[in-house]
């Protein structure tokens, strides 16, 4: 079959390639300049079945505070009179447990799967890019100690590898980790890894054009109609124009009408900008963009940093160690502009680094790099994976805040469901059904 994929994030990166493993012929639409540019650029890069993590939907126990709608106290929600963002925050808030339960299960099994994938590419292509292992949560009271002890019970049922670790064995794992007094303990997640996404979906791109893959960037898919032959059609974009300016600006400018194509299947991986290719095919899918910042540091003193990833559970904030970078992830916006950074959400960031691997890395503003991200999230959690109602169509949306190794695990069972494989779990619980389609 020719398949077309629109997006070059990890989700549209790992399709392209597994597609290409069993033997189709794949194009990627892609309209910046390179692959993993937009939310796949630089996240924290943790690669976490344990479904532990600074996110929105942690699935260790509640360790921070949950403020109203069931997010972390100090997201910054914004709808205005987004109808859209209201009925999200009111979905999330029903999805709450037991439904919750379930799907974390579920979203548990396809990031372990996914992790393994990831694995076997490693391995299969020698993949070489900064990463490390395992995975720190830090306990900052009595409190959370005890209810990380209770969660134990939970995790292992759930097959999560976990140790609870007093606070000098957590200064053994991690021999930076400052933070006096504040540090009661900690939750170790063995299986858990951290690495640079970037540069992974990178190498990922030069194996899969070595499988044949072709890659279009600079190219938007302005048009998509779907059935048995579902047609595509694009434009070419100055590379600096890329994401500067909307669709119909650059149509007019060029006088570009685009180029049709016909292929065999589509595969939207278009992540949080994929409302109106969506719309066009009638489709209307709960997805909405939740903000969170990054800010990457370069080391200024190795062993005053963290070895891997570390979250302060509490704030919502993981560090992790890239290379002889570090980074710093965390906080929450909904219904924020994509490109303004609100320096309330920034600055808890700083402070955690200081706090936690105090001197460890240029902090200063003018050495640090900040970053403002979407992670394209469904109400339930979960990603949409799967034919569409509508023929030809595929959808690999919604990874949330683990997109990196869910997009590992998606790209292979929608490969195998493409190719009339049987795949190697249930897609079910992901499928688009379940969602008011249309
Ligand atoms: C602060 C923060 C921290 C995070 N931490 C982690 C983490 O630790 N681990 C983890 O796994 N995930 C993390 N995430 C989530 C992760 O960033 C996303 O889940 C993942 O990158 C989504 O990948 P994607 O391929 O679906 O989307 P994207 O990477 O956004 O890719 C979509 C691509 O589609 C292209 N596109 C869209 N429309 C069109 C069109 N019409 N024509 C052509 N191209 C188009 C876009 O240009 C884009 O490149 C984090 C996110 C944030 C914001």
């Amino acid at each position: 079959m020719h398949i077309a994929i629109i997006g070059a994030g990890i989700a549209g990166v790992t399709a392209a390639h597994a597609l290409a493993a069993q033997g189709h012929r794949v194009t990627v639409f892609e309209r910046r300049g390179s692959v993993a540019a937009e939310a796949s650029f630089a996240h924290l890069g943790l690669i976490a079945p344990s479904g532990a993590g600074p996110g929105s939907f942690d699935a260790t126990p509640p360790l921070a505070e949950r403020g109203r709608w069931g997010l972390h106290p100090q997201a910054h929600l914004r709808p205005g009179w987004d109808a859209a963002a209201w009925r999200w925050l009111w979905q999330a808030r029903q999805a709450a447990a037991p439904r919750r339960a379930t799907a974390q299960k579920s979203l548990g099994e396809l990031a372990r799967y996914g992790r393994l994938q990831l694995l076997k590419l490693v391995a299969a292509h020698r993949l070489e890019y900064e990463r490390a292992d395992g995975h720190l949560v830090l306990l900052c009271s009595a409190k959370q100690l005890d209810e990380a002890r209770q969660g134990l019970v939970d995790l292992k049922a759930r097959g999560v590898e976990a140790r609870l670790l007093d606070a000098a064995a957590c200064r053994a794992l991690e021999p930076g980790l400052q933070g006096g007094t504040a540090l009661a303990g900690g939750l170790h997640f063995p299986q858990d890894e951290v690495g640079n996404c970037r540069q992974f979906a990178h190498l990922l791109k030069e194996a899969g054009e070595r499988a044949g893959v072709e890659f279009r960037f600079c190219t938007e898919v302005t048009g998509i109609t779907s059935g048995p032959s579902p047609a595509l059609r694009s434009i070419e974009l100055a590379e600096t124009t890329a994401f500067l300016q909307s669709r119909q600006e650059l149509a007019a400018d060029s006088g570009n009408s685009g180029m049709e194509e016909h292929f065999d299947a589509v595969m939207l991986c278009a992540g949080a900008q994929a409302a109106p290719l969506l719309r066009q095919l009638g489709l209307r899918l709960p997805l909405l963009p939740i903000y969170g910042y990054t800010i990457t540091a370069t080391l200024r003193d190795y062993d005053r940093g963290p070895r891997s990833a570390v979250t302060d559970a509490q704030a919502g904030i993981g560090i992790a160690r890239l290379g002889h970078r570090v980074r710093v992830s965390g906080g929450i916006e909904i219904g924020t502009a994509p490109h303004q950074h609100h320096e309330a959400l920034l600055r808890p960031l700083y402070e955690a680094l200081d706090r936690w691997f105090p001197g460890a890395a240029h902090t200063h503003r003018n050495h640090a790099q900040a970053w403002k991200g979407a992670s394209p999230t469904l109400p339930d959690g979960l990603p949409v994976l799967g034919a569409s109602v509508v023929p030809g169509i595929w959808l690999n949306l919604g990874h949330g805040t683990q997109g990196w190794a869910l997009a590992c695990g998606a790209a292979r069972l929608l490969a195998d469901r493409i190719s009339g494989r049987s795949p190697d779990l249930a897609l079910g619980p992901f499928e688009p059904a379940r969602l008011q389609e249309r």
